[in-house]
């Protein structure tokens, strides 16, 4: 992406509206605009951000055995009355009337379908288990939208849904995603910690929240320092051993971890006092499991191995996608911008014409940007070197390949690493090896 050609705005001015560091640097990064309180469109950088983390989502969830769907975001009423959930869902689900007077609604989770969705074709207990995710937008509306992308009311999220014969196998498959959200997050650069959690409206007795920690998160936690060093995240088991994933969530989870709604003020007595650790974090993804609360109303049942009837045990797991962005920039980041971790980053570089018109500079800059293809963007404008500078360091790109007319006379070439601010002189194809 040349620069000179490209969409990717930049503000110099700190929007007045944002008050935390990422949702400032999201909007002075051109990420994304918002066009109601809480919707936002995704420009271009963002996007490609938007992409990778729902990428990252998705093979983590193949690779714990769920399958990708796609469910629509308009919703008929009648589901959600059969499981009880039109009225008590309130205010925050966003209700719409079509022409035939038929009550719809934009989708703020999708239990209700999915669940009559796998009713049509499961038959008997040879069709379980299985698990179902898709990757949609979601709408909520949020009382008080806020911090850009963190509390949007039109959000991306990853929800999956799995369907058991009993409460042994539900209890597993709960352990895989829990697995699959550790190694998600971990791919990211990102420590969430799971802490035991409020079922809240979609009930049941088994949750999870996984949590970043960060000052400016809206959930209250109480954890042990345990979970500060990142050893207890050591998630080399496989998803299919049922015995070895039981020890793993078992050792993963022995440490008191709790949101402020789960505090237990007995338990956290008996953690040593110079380990006890209060604090706010960012609820990134938070699984449950609730048994039959939602096969049982809709009428999910299936023929059992010995001729008798079951209802399936159900869970449901949840990855804010959209929020994830504001939550790694909260996590990446400093005075001049983002520092974005290589497995996110919209473009891994970005190529510095510190003097556009000298034919050794943009020989070499072509040269380097032609080798890097989409991988980075090639900053090829008629502006003063100053403003390059800036700009690469606001929009975050792990390396900045940056190109003068003396260091292209000696075949040189100034490689910058973001997240750390080092600096090397190095031959064009050394850059291009640590780049790639
Ligand atoms: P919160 O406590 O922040 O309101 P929630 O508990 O209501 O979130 P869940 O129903 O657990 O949310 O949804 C799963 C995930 O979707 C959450 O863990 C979060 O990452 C994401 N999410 C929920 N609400 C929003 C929102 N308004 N904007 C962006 N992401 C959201
Ligand atoms: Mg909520
Ligand atoms: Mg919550
Ligand atoms: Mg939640």
């Amino acid at each position: 992406m040349r620069l000179s050609r490209a969409f990717l705005p930049t503000l110099k001015e700190t929007p007045a509206e944002a008050q935390i560091a990422s949702h400032r640097l999201m909007l002075r990064a051109g990420l994304v605009r918002q066009t109601a309180a809480g919707i936002y469109a995704w420009l271009p950088a963002g996007l490609r951000v938007l992409r990778n983390v729902e990428q990252i989502v998705r093979e983590e969830q193949d690779r714990a055995g769920a399958q990708e769907i796609l469910m629509p975001t308009i919703q008929s009423a009648e589901l959600w009355r059969a499981s009880g959930r039109y009225e008590d869902y309130g205010k925050e689900m966003l209700r719409i009337t079509d022409r035939h007077e038929r009550e719809m609604l934009f989708g703020p989770t999708n239990e209700e379908v999915v669940t009559d969705i796998f009713k049509t074709y499961a038959k008997s207990y040879r069709d379980l288990p299985r698990n179902l995710y898709h990757i949609q937008w979601k709408f909520r509306d949020e009382v008080r939208p806020r911090f850009g992308v963190m509390r949007g009311r039109e959000f991306l999220m990853k929800d999956a849904y799995s369907f058991d014969l009993d409460k042994a196998g539900a209890e597993h498959s709960y352990r895989q995603m829990f697995l699959a959200y550790l190694r998600t997050f971990q791919r990211m650069g990102l420590t969430a910690v799971p802490m035991r959690a409020d079922t809240g409206p979609i009930g049941g007795d088994l949750s999870h929240e996984f949590i970043i920690l960060a000052e400016t998160g809206e959930s209250g936690v109480f954890y042990d320092a345990a979970y500060e060093s990142t050893d207890w995240a050591k998630a080399d088991v496989s998803t299919d051993d049922v015995g070895g994933l039981k020890a793993f969530f078992e050792r993963v989870t022995t440490n008191y971890a709790a949101t402020d709604e789960m505090h237990d003020t007995a338990a956290w007595d008996q953690v040593p006092a110079e380990r006890r650790r209060e604090g706010r974090g960012i609820e990134v993804g938070h699984i449950f499991f609730f048994g039959t609360k939602y096969a049982a109303p809709l009428g999910l049942t299936l023929a059992g191995p010995d001729g008798t009837t079951v209802t399936p045990e159900m869970g449901s797991y949840g990855i804010g996608v959209s929020r994830l962005v504001g939550a790694l920039i909260e996590a990446n980041h400093d005075e001049a911008g983002i520092k974005w971790p290589d497995s996110v980053a919209p473009w891994a570089a970005a190529v510095l014409n510190l003097r556009v018109g000298d034919a050794g500079t943009d020989a070499m800059c072509e040269s380097l940007y032609a080798a890097l293809g989409d991988q980075a963007v090639y900053d090829d404008r008629n502006a003063r070197a100053g403003e390059k500078f800036a700009d690469a360091d606001l929009m975050g790109f792990p390396w900045q390949a940056i190109v003068g007319p003396r260091g292209a006379a000696a075949g040189k070439v100034e490689l910058k690493r973001r997240a750390t601010g080092e600096r090397a002189e190095v031959s064009p194809e050394d850059a291009i090896a640590k780049i790639r």
